[in-house]
């Protein structure tokens, strides 16, 4: 066992001024979804225009990067008999969301290479019921969008880029967030690359689904809170137009967000940093290291995925068990969704049909990449690993 404190496997980075703003939220009486929620909208739209955006990208906060796919989803009409393809190596929020519509979900296997939605696999699970796409970002590093676009565009397909991990990430020098796609949406969980605790931001520049998502994001209600208690018009009036949801983000997450926002792409250079560091460290050793990105495009580098080389006569579960020994905390990103009781049963799942997400599932684990680590913490990851990989 180790002396040192445990190191979990991800802490997020609250600084001073997040605090300051939470504080100020608190004691402005304003506590839910108001004026702070819409300075965040606008400055997530602002970031993102950052690479030459046309002015029309709509940013709708919502309280989980869950709310944020299941409204884009409903406001793009996906109902029972729709199918929606998906990758089976992610995280069940993906996937559930199109379960709550009454639509079904077609999962297909990754690209051994990159660990992402393969392209060619979504293109073959195409049937006269499928609707629309939702390749995921997996831990930061952006899915072929140019092949997965054309493809939609081809078979008049919708797209919701599922970028819980992306942010920020780029394709060919643009962030994820401004492709061509119905919908884009981030996840501000607390492991995420940035954080408001609990929340997420639906990125959208069809006006029709931006509009349905922000009516169904609050009740079904025409206008939202906010808009009702400062009016110039008292109003105590409003119309129900459908059974919404309650997914709106308040004021205190948003405050946090504020801040986040702004050290976001400090952030993602610490995180660059680090991977660099595990690169050169780990190159060596009988390891697959994570796929880089395309040459001057950015990884969020929101996880770090190792896989245990076949040389390596060591099981992923004694990896992990080895490292907590060592007081250091790993995860594994995903049990992908073919084992889960409940998909493996409603689709009659079985793993020889995911060849490459169920050998990745196997010998993968991921390791501690956070900005809250210091510089010795990131020596001690690299140490441990060395020391289990090497025997
Ligand atoms: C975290 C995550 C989500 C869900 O995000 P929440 O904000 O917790 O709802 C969805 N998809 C992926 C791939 C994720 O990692």
């Amino acid at each position: 066992m180790s002396d040192l404190p445990f190191l979990p496997f991800a802490l997020p980075e609250i600084g001073e001024d997040e605090i300051a703003e939470v504080v100020d939220t608190l004691r402005s009486g304003w506590v839910t979804t108001g004026p702070k929620a819409r300075r965040f909208e606008q400055a997530f739209a602002e970031y993102l225009g950052k690479n030459g955006d046309d002015g029309q990208t709509e940013c709708i906060a919502v309280n989980s990067a869950t709310a944020g796919l299941h409204l884009a989803l409903e406001a793009l009409g996906i109902g029972p008999g729709d199918e929606v393809i998906t990758t089976t190596h992610t995280f069940t929020a993906t996937a559930e969301v199109v379960r709550y519509l009454g639509a079904d979900v077609v999962l297909v296997d990754i690209d051994p290479l990159t660990l992402n939605i393969d392209p060619k696999l979504v293109e073959a699970a195409i049937t006269p019921r499928t609707r629309a796409i939702v390749p995921v970002h997996y831990a930061g590093l952006a899915v072929d969008m140019l092949a997965i676009l054309d493809m939609a565009r081809k078979h008049g397909l919708r797209v919701v880029e599922d970028a819980a991990h992306a942010l920020p990430t780029t394709l060919e020098r643009e962030l994820i967030g401004t492709m061509g796609s119905d919908a884009t949406v981030f996840s501000f969980y607390a492991n995420k690359t940035m954080t408001t605790g609990e929340g997420g931001m639906l990125v959208t520049r069809n006006a029709e689904l931006a509009k349905r998502a922000k009516v169904m994001r609050l009740h079904g209600m025409n206008r939202d809170a906010f808009d009702r208690f400062t009016a110039k018009v008292p109003s105590w009036y409003y119309e129900i137009v459908a059974p919404g949801f309650k997914y709106n983000l308040t004021d205190i997450a948003a405050a946090l967000g504020l801040h986040q926002l702004k050290r976001i792409d400090a952030f993602q250079a610490r995180r660059e940093q680090i991977a660099q560091a595990y690169f050169d460290a780990f190159a060596d050793l009988p390891l697959i290291l994570p796929p880089q990105p395309p040459e001057g495009d950015k990884h969020s580098w929101h996880l770090y995925v190792l896989r245990l080389a076949d040389e390596l006569e060591m099981e992923r579960d004694v990896f992990i068990e080895r490292m907590f020994a060592k007081g250091i905390g790993c995860s594994v990103h995903y049990i992908p969704l073919h084992l889960h009781p409940y998909w493996r049963d409603r689709y009659d799942l079985r793993p020889e049909q995911f060849p490459h997400s169920q050998k990745a599932y196997e010998r993968m684990l991921s390791i501690p990449l956070y900005t809250a680590m210091s510089d010795a913490d990131v020596q001690r990851v690299i140490d441990a690993v060395r020391e289990i990989a090497l025997g």
